[in-house]
């Protein structure tokens, strides 16, 4: 007989999923009501309260869909998106690149400025595409690329995208809570994350937020989006204002339980306090791994305070490292994806887990297999 499944207790410094805090990890255990129930819509009203202040904007439209971060992704491009659509999309890593296959097959026709791994994206290359596309509708770029550990000035290039009377699409799935994120201030129009980095929940839910602007531009298509469950019009009727909600799908209730827990603790903390830990561990952790003679991928200006990714050092072999660390210590670090794989290891310090006993742990962990 199959018997029930224990996991083993890990220490999660990859790029996410995190730890999460035994807090969350109660709520979600508390009991499952209707999504219907007066008490879950109270509820989610309160989880979008809380985002909004996250992601530091007044945004009307801002909930955490049903799916993944990529789901999230997604329901940008689908519903921003129209075949024929200019999109600039900004391509220095993974993530960049799955931005640009999602414009691709909402029939978008894209413009890529690509900026080498490790590199945040540059703002005068993503000018220059603009001045031979004024036409481009919108502009979609990464702002923390987990793939690199690079992040790009925000605030900069959704200026040129409004300069340009274009749109705004911002993946900060590693960002949220991690580093400063300001919509309104920075004036973007969509923006997508994930429960499962800074947030510290578990993974399976995505913070969206969606402008007026976009709204409009939502509301003004010719076409239907092609998605029938990331169609936000049809969404919106379950989102919107509590009394007149209607069912659009089941929401899964205890990870909602989940996220509202991590919300309470954010701002228990405070927003900007996450903002210094982050980068206090940061700090921390960066001088250890000095120390032991590992060299950071991205430059200081534009380093990812929970992302360090960091060069294998030559003659060591990066998955044997990985696979001691995780059965010899329970601790999870990321491996290098796509041109990056087997050349750099990615720790993350997201949310829980940028904390001091982890920064310890893991240098002492990574100074035995080094040695
Ligand atoms: C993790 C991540 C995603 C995808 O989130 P999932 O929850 O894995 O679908 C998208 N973009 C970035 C930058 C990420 O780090």
């Amino acid at each position: 007989m199959t018997v029930p499944f224990i996991p083993p207790r890990r220490i999660l410094m990859g790029p996410g999923p995190s730890d999460v805090p035994q807090r969350v990890l109660d709520a979600m255990a508390r009991p499952t009501i209707g999504h219907l129930d007066p008490a879950f819509v109270d509820l989610m009203e309160e989880i979008k309260a809380m985002l909004r202040m996250a992601f530091q904007t007044q945004n009307a439209l801002t909930f955490p869909v049903s799916a993944p971060g990529s789901a999230g992704m997604e329901m940008c491009f689908v519903n921003l998106v129209e075949p024929g659509d200019k999109v600039i999309v900004c391509r220095n890593g993974v993530f960049g690149g799955r931005m640009l296959e999602n414009v691709k097959r909402t029939g978008g026709v894209p413009v890529v400025v690509d900026d080498a791994w490790g590199q945040p994206v540059d703002p005068q290359k993503v000018r220059d595409a603009f001045k031979s596309n004024p036409d481009a509708r919108v502009l979609a770029f990464v702002h923390a690329e987990t793939s690199t550990g690079a992040q790009s000035d925000a605030a900069t290039l959704a200026g040129i995208a409004q300069a340009h009377g274009a749109l705004t699409i911002m993946d900060c799935v590693t960002s949220l809570a991690g580093t400063p994120v300001r919509l309104d201030a920075w004036g973007i129009d969509a923006a997508y994350s994930g429960s499962q980095k800074c947030l510290s929940c578990t993974p399976g839910l995505a913070p969206v937020s969606f402008s007026e602007k976009a709204i409009a531009k939502i509301q003004s298509r010719k076409t239907p989006v092609q998605s029938w469950f990331l169609d936000l019009n049809l969404v919106l009727g379950y989102w919107q204002s509590a009394g007149k909600r209607t069912y659009h799908h089941t929401a899964p209730i205890n990870p909602m339980y989940g996220l509202h827990e991590a919300l309470v603790m954010l701002e228990e903390e405070g927003l900007e306090n996450a903002w210094a830990r982050h980068r206090a561990m940061h700090e921390a952790l960066r001088a250890g791994l000095e120390n032991l003679g590992l060299k950071y991928v991205v430059d200081e200006a534009a380093r990812l305070p929970q992302l360090n990714s960091v060069f294998v050092p030559a003659g060591v072999d990066e998955a044997a490292v990985r696979t001691r660390l995780l059965n010899e210590f329970n601790l999870e670090i990321g491996a290098g994806l796509g041109d990056m794989a087997g050349k750099i290891w990615r720790i993350g310090l997201m949310g829980y887990s940028a904390r001091q006993s982890n920064v310890d742990f893991c240098l002492q962990a990574l100074h035995t297999c080094l040695r």
